[in-house]
């Protein structure tokens, strides 16, 4: 079984659960298989007619999918077909008959219209598998409900001994339950497998439509196509995907538009374009991409919040399906999230219609989210997710701080509340702002006392505070037949009732980039993490390679050209980075990489083998390299953030080798593979570059290595205090025993922000600290979680004793919290873990507001003002 994988596929081993259906269907037994788009579900219906040598007919969706796939199997010199109404080569069916094919592709339509002879026939000749791709589309409850799909039982009457094979993405208990009775299926092997896309990065960003977004969402879309990275833009309209392309064209990005509206054959030569690489953007709506088969798509990018959140995941789903790190962004605005009713336009049934509603309001949520998407994601999908924190989503990695502004909600909850919640947020927010427009000197809103008491902070600032006060159920939106009217909620009630002139509860929100006004943070299109997530690169190649890598996707580029084909069909990029790390010079080398089929190599491996040949040489790069690290398939995080850019080749290699191979730098000194042996005080002047540079450093480690002690940095502190930070003049103030390496080891930690405390962790308890990116966060957490839970404990006790008369308790909590064992300034890292943890922390005290039990009061205008007084001396907060 394993050889068939490696001569068709080029793996020498099955990923998670494959072997075991492939076995299964083998036994010729029904399987459901419920598996993240990505993790290789196809390969479970395309190895074993290769095995059995019998026709395996595949039900799938969408006639550019089945042409994607036929193109893709005839690359790796797999017989394959597709009957569809698109198909005019007659033989097409004579040879399927005939069982000349080992994978026959159909539409459900045409599955559904074949003649009984037909499949008479083809049973004479062998069946294996029956597989039904998208299998949710035979669900009403599903969202994306097929009535032909309804019809596919009809086979089992036909096909009545060969074991019929559903395969999903997104499945709730309730679709996977249809699918087994749609299909009548008989006691089939359910597997599910994960649905955490590790090497995808989540997030999610408010914006005001209009031509300053646009441009800049443009300009990013941009940066990706230098980088050849390819890009799906999906919208909600057909006007926006015009308006986007338009914009597109304007700034000359080649990109291609797919809708509903075009004909056919303008969308299937744009699907065509867009899968070989002729152009790297691609706008579209929904339409496009059910299933589509392109594994390096590295950007999805959603233009308006998606209509349900299993759309949201398969949509995003589409993005890395190869493994390698790439990024998924929802952009939305709040009046996405009224299009409940222009959704339920299709449902026919008062249960299909509350379907409808509870997918919305979960898009809405997860857009709203404040903690770990990820973890919203897959608990939304019935997985549990054990950490609080994964670290690759927008809100694991932004700083979370957490301000009071209990002021500032109080002022917009009372003014909801005193307009009469019969208004939208602008009439409130405009009241704050101090407006003198018509209709609100008609409704004397400006007589209301806290008119103009917000004209220091913009229309869109109390908008991004409102979104909060959403989120956390204080304020409520009706949506009505033409508008929606805001209100304020219970809970929003029962806090403006706690507040009485001398005391106000606090209320922490999280400091967002909008609420923070730092619009300096912010790029164009919202945040500054973009840019920071353009630097995340796949670990594992040196600059030099990383170049020959490019050469090699040109090359790559050319061949798939010649044969008119897409690229990601002749190889994937995995491959070709596994080449570009080994640079193989014999066919055997060449076929012992991961993803190099019998048929690639027959067909190209001669000439991939010149080209790495005159390319290696070109860069100056040894052909049969061994690979220094083992290469991560797939990564099980997104990868190392380094600037490598401005590290020479030899700097990050050194680094690679200490950080990433735990190597000390007396070994990487005298490395076997150097011409020459260097000195040990430069390979730890180019560990301490590379951590300046911002690549990730073992502190704990290189302080052990140094022989850098608690009393030592102590006594470089001091010595800093009186002659600055130069070398000598701090050499010269000390001991002699201190070195020049502890010493600049000392300086760069006090330069990033690294606290001495890794150092006591480590000589006291003699453990090794590991905080790169291999060790493992969850356990991590864990134990920072058991080592705090105590002190934890006595603050949250402290807290409620001291919460009806102390208002100022963030501080105390935080200087409990600092004391805990944080042992990396890296924000992805076990520092963050503590720091997450406090988070919710404060977050469960908002959630309790049963706590607070002070004087009930009934908020009225006077108490209001009185209240207010409070903050005239110009204390806010
Ligand atoms: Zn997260």
């Amino acid at each position: 079984m394993e050889s068939t994988l490696k001569q068709y596929f080029g793996f020498s081993k099955f990923r998670p659960y494959q072997k075991e259906i492939v076995e299964t269907i083998l036994q010729g037994k029904d399987c459901l298989v419920v598996m993240a788009t990505g993790s290789g579900k196809s390969l479970c219906y395309q190895v074993p007619p290769l095995i059995s040598k019998k026709t395996a007919v595949v039900i799938s969706p969408l006639i550019s999918l089945m042409q994607d796939q036929v193109m893709a199997l005839k690359q790796r010199g797999i017989g394959a077909e597709y009957l569809s109404s698109a198909q005019n080569d007659q033989n097409a069916y004579t040879n399927a008959e005939r069982g000349r094919y080992n994978i026959l592709y159909m539409t459900p339509e045409k599955a559904c219209m074949l003649p009984n002879s037909f499949w008479s026939r083809l049973l004479d000749s062998g069946i294996c598998l029956l597989a039904v791709d998208e299998a949710h589309c035979i669900s009403e409850w599903g969202h994306n409900f097929r009535v032909e799909y309804k019809q596919l039982d009809k086979l089992r009457d036909v096909l009545s001994n060969v074991p019929f094979v559903g395969l999903t993405a997104t499945a709730t208990e309730k679709v996977r339950d249809d699918i087994i009775k749609s299909l009548k299926m008989q006691f089939p092997h359910v597997t599910i497998g994960s649905f955490d896309r590790q090497n995808l990065f989540y997030s999610c960003k408010s914006f005001d439509r209009g031509s300053v977004f646009l441009n800049a969402l443009v300009a990013e879309i941009s940066t990706f196509v230098d980088k050849t990275e390819s890009t799906i833009i999906y919208c909600t309209t057909v006007k926006d995907v015009e308006e986007i392309f338009e914009t597109l064209k304007k700034s000359r990005v080649h990109a291609g538009m797919y809708h509903g509206q075009m004909s056919n054959k303008a969308r299937e030569d744009c699907h065509r374009s867009f899968i070989r690489d002729e152009f790297y953007v691609m706008v579209a709506t929904i339409a496009f991409g059910m299933g589509i088969d392109k594994p390096d798509i590295r950007h999805v990018i959603h233009y308006g919040c998606p209509k349900s959140l299993e759309s949201y995941y398969q949509e995003s789903g589409r993005c890395g399906r190869d493994g390698i790190p790439s990024f998924c962004r929802l952009y939305y605005t709040r009046s996405d999230f009224a299009k409940a009713d222009f959704y339920c336009a299709e449902a026919r049934t008062a249960d299909q219609r509350k379907a409808v509603m509870d997918s919305l309001a979960a898009a809405q949520r997860y857009c709203m989210l404040t903690t770990c998407r990820r973890k919203y994601l897959l608990e939304y999908f019935g997985e549990k997710y054990s950490s609080s924190s994964c670290g690759t989503c927008d809100n694991c990695t932004s700083s979370k701080k957490e301000i009071d502004m209990s002021r500032d909600a109080f002022l917009l909850l009372a003014c909801i509340h005193s307009c009469g919640g019969h208004w939208g947020l602008n009439i409130p927010v405009d009241v704050l702002r101090g407006s003198r427009a018509k209709r609100i000197l008609d409704a004397h809103f400006d007589k209301l006392p806290f008119h103009g008491l917000g004209k220091d902070l913009s229309a869109n600032w109390w908008k991004a505070l409102a979104s909060q006060l959403f989120s956390l159920d204080y304020l409520v939106e009706t949506f009505n037949d033409k508008y929606k009217t805001v209100r304020v909620g219970p809970k929003g009630i029962q806090f403006l009732n706690s507040c009485n002139p001398d005391y106000q509860p606090p209320l922490y929100l999280i400091l967002t980039p909008e609420l923070a006004g730092d619009d300096a943070s912010r790029d164009a299109t919202g945040d500054g993490i973009v840019n920071k997530l353009g630097q995340l690169e796949f670990d594992g190649l040196s600059q030099t390679e990383d170049e020959l890598y490019k050469m090699l996707l040109e090359e790559r580029m050319k061949l798939a050209r010649g044969h008119g084909t897409a690229p990601y069909a002749l190889c994937g990029d995995q491959t070709l980075r596994k080449i570009a790390l080994t640079r193989p010079s014999t066919r055997a080398r060449l076929a012992n990489i991961d993803g190099v089929n019998q048929h690639f190599l027959k067909t190209y491996g001669d000439r991939l083998l010149q080209i790495i040949r005159h390319l290696s040489q070109e860069l100056g790069l040894v052909l049969d390299a061994e690979p220094i690290a083992e290469f991560p398939t797939p990564p099980s995080k997104v990868a190392t953030i380094h600037k490598n850019k401005r590290l020479t080749p030899a700097k990050f290699e050194a680094w690679k080798m200490w950080q990433e191979d735990g190597l000390p730098a007396q070994k990487i000194a005298n490395h076997p593979g150097r011409a020459a042996p260097i000195k040990v005080d430069t390979v730890l002047e180019y560990i301490l570059e590379a951590g300046r540079e911002g690549c990730s450093i073992d502190w704990s480690r290189l302080c052990l290595e140094v022989g850098l002690t608690q009393e030592s940095f102590n006594n470089i502190q001091e010595a800093m205090s009186k002659v600055g930070n130069k070398l000598k003049p701090i050499k010269n103030e000390l001991p002699e025993e201190v070195s020049y390496n502890q010493i600049k080891v000392c300086l760069l930690m006090l330069e990033t922000g690294i606290s001495s405390e890794v150092i006591a962790s480590t000589h006291q308890q003699g453990c090794k600290v590991d905080n790169s990116e291999k060790g493992s966060l969850p356990s991590q957490i864990e134990a920072a979680q058991s080592n705090t839970a105590s002190l934890l404990d006595s603050v949250d006790h402290q807290m409620k004793v001291d919460i009806t008369r102390n208002n100022n308790l963030l501080g105390e909590f935080e200087d409990a919290v600092s004391r805990l064992p944080v042992e990396n300034a890296d924000p992805n890292q076990p520092g963050a873990a503590a720091d997450d943890l406090s988070c919710s922390r404060k977050r469960q005290k908002l959630d309790e507001p049963q706590a607070v039990q002070s004087v009930a009061m009934e908020a009225t205008e006077d108490s209001v003002l009185d209240w207010l007084k409070n903050f005239k001396d110009g204390v806010r907060f």
